[in-house]
C-alpha cells in the first residue's frame, strides 16, 4: 500500500495538469489483475476518470470513489519535496497523501483481496478528475450510469475524514464579480470612477450579508452551524497613479443544506441601489456584475442510507457526523446512488504544506476495507 501511495504520489496531478499518466498507471494496475477498466474521457481529451468492478455478477454493487487530483504546491514552503513520499514519525507526507491518494492507494492494495474472494455483489471503483476545482471531472461518469456504465447502490466517497462516517455535507456556489469603472488621471479622481474602491465597498457588503447570516440561521450538526461568503481573491488596476477601471473579485458561498443561497441576489440589490447611481453619473459605462462560476451541490444522506449503514457497520460504529467542505458524494446521492464519506486523513491536512496521513489511519482504512471484502464475500 505503501508503495502505491509512494506512486501515486509521484504524479504531479494538479487540477491544472494532466491526470493521465495515473490513470494509465492504475490501468495497468488493474490489468495486471485481470481486471478491465473504462476511461470517460474529459471533453479534451488531457484528463480522464476511470470506471473499475470487480468480481460479482449483476446489479448494484458497492462503489469506491476518489479524486485522482490535487490542489497546487505554489506558494507553500514544504520540508520536503511534495511528490515524493517521505515518512517522518509514523506520517507520510506528499502532495495528495490525505486528500486523497491515501485512500486510493488502499484502495488499490485491496483489489488482490477483493480478488481472492466470491463476491455476492461487485465492487466498482471510481477515480475522477477535476474534483478540486468544482467537482466537474465526476459528473460526465455519472451521467453514464445505468448507461454503459452500471450504477452502484451504495457509495463510499473515501474523502479524509479520520475514518468518522460523513452523512452531510454544505453546498458550494462560487461567483466572480467584475467591476467596470473609468480610468483618470489619479491628481483628478473625479474624472474617473474608480473600480477598486467599488469592488472594496461589495467586499464589505459581502461580510455585512455573511456577518448576518448566524442570527438567522443554527443546525449545530455543522461547523460552523450556518451559511458562510468568504471572498478569495481580487485584482484591479495597473499602476498607482491611474484611477482603476477595473477591478474583480471570486467569492464563495458555503450553505447549509436546508438554506437557499441569496448572497448574489442582494449583493446585485446594493449595487444596484448604492454603488452605481453615483458610477453612471460619471460614466455611461460604469458596471458591476456577478457571474456564477460553478456550484456543488450540498450532500444529506436519506434517512435509511444503504450507504450510512455499511459505513457504520464496517467502521464499527454508531455516530455520524457532518463538515463543512463539500464532495463528489452530494452529486452521487442527488443523481441517486446512496452515498457515505469515509475515508483515512485528517482534513486538516489537506491542501496545506506539509500535507500528510499518519500510518495509524492508512491502516484503519485497509481493515475497513478488509472488512467491506468480508461482508460482500459468500
Ligand atoms: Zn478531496
Amino acid at each position: 500500500m505503501r508503495e502505491l501511495l509512494a506512486t501515486l504520489v509521484g504524479f504531479d496531478t494538479t487540477s491544472s495538469k494532466s491526470n493521465l499518466a495515473l490513470i494509465g498507471f492504475v490501468e495497468d494496475y488493474f490489468k495486471s489483475h485481470g481486471i478491465g477498466s473504462l476511461r470517460v474521457s474529459s471533453p479534451d481529451g488531457f484528463k480522464s476518470d476511470l470506471f473499475a468492478t470487480i468480481g460479482g455478477s449483476g446489479k448494484g454493487g458497492i462503489g469506491l470513489s476518489g479524486h485522482s487530483d490535487c490542489v497546487p504546491v505554489e506558494g507553500q514552503r514544504w520540508a520536503s519535496d511534495p511528490f515524493t513520499l517521505t515518512a517522518r514519525d509514523g506520517k507520510l507526507y506528499g502532495r495528495g497523501s490525505c486528500d486523497m491518494k491515501g485512500f486510493l492507494a488502499c484502495v488499490l492494495a485491496s483489489v488482490p483481496l477483493f480478488k481472492t474472494r466470491t463476491l455476492k455483489e461487485p465492487v466498482h471503483l471510481i477515480i475522477s478528475y477535476d474534483e478540486e476545482v468544482g467537482c466537474t471531472g465526476v459528473r460526465p461518469l455519472i451521467a453514464r450510469l445505468d448507461k454503459d456504465l452500471p450504477r452502484p447502490r451504495a457509495i463510499i466517497v473515501g474523502e479524509p475524514t479520520s475514518m468518522a462516517v460523513i452523512d452531510a455535507h454544505k453546498r458550494i456556489d462560487a461567483y466572480r464579480t467584475v467591476v467596470h469603472g473609468r480610468e483618470a488621471h489619479s491628481s483628478l479622481p473625479a474624472l474617473g470612477v474608480n473600480a477598486i474602491s467599488a469592488a472594496a465597498a461589495l467586499v464589505c457588503e459581502l461580510d455585512r450579508i455573511g456577518g448576518a447570516i448566524p442570527k438567522k440561521e443554527n443546525d449545530p450538526h455543522f461547523e460552523p452551524p450556518y451559511s458562510t461568503i468568504s471572498v478569495g481573491t481580487i485584482k484591479g488596476g495597473t499602476a498607482g497613479n491611474i484611477v482603476p477601471k477595473n477591478c474583480e473579485f471570486q467569492w464563495q458561498v458555503r450553505s447549509l443544506p436546508s438554506a437557499t443561497p441569496s448572497a448574489s441576489r442582494d449583493l446585485a440589490a446594493f449595487a444596484e441601489k448604492s454603488l452605481l447611481p453615483k458610477m453612471k453619473q460619471v460614466t455611461d459605462e460604469a458596471a458591476i456584475e456577478t457571474t456564477a462560476l460553478n456550484s456543488v451541490p450540498a450532500f444529506v444522506a436519506g434517512n435509511t442510507s444503504e450507504a450510512v449503514a455499511l459505513a457504520l457497520k464496517l467502521t464499527g460504529t454508531e455516530q455520524t457526523r457532518a463538515v463543512s467542505y463539500t464532495t463528489e458524494a452530494g452529486l452521487f446521492e442527488q443523481a441517486g446512488c446512496a452515498s457515505v464519506i469515509c475515508g483515512p486523513g485528517d482534513i486538516a491536512q489537506a491542501h496545506a504544506a506539509d500535507e500528510f496521513v499518519s500510518i495509524e489511519q492508512l491502516d484503519a482504512c485497509m481493515a475497513f476495507l478488509s472488512a467491506l471484502a468480508k461482508e460482500l464475500g459468500t
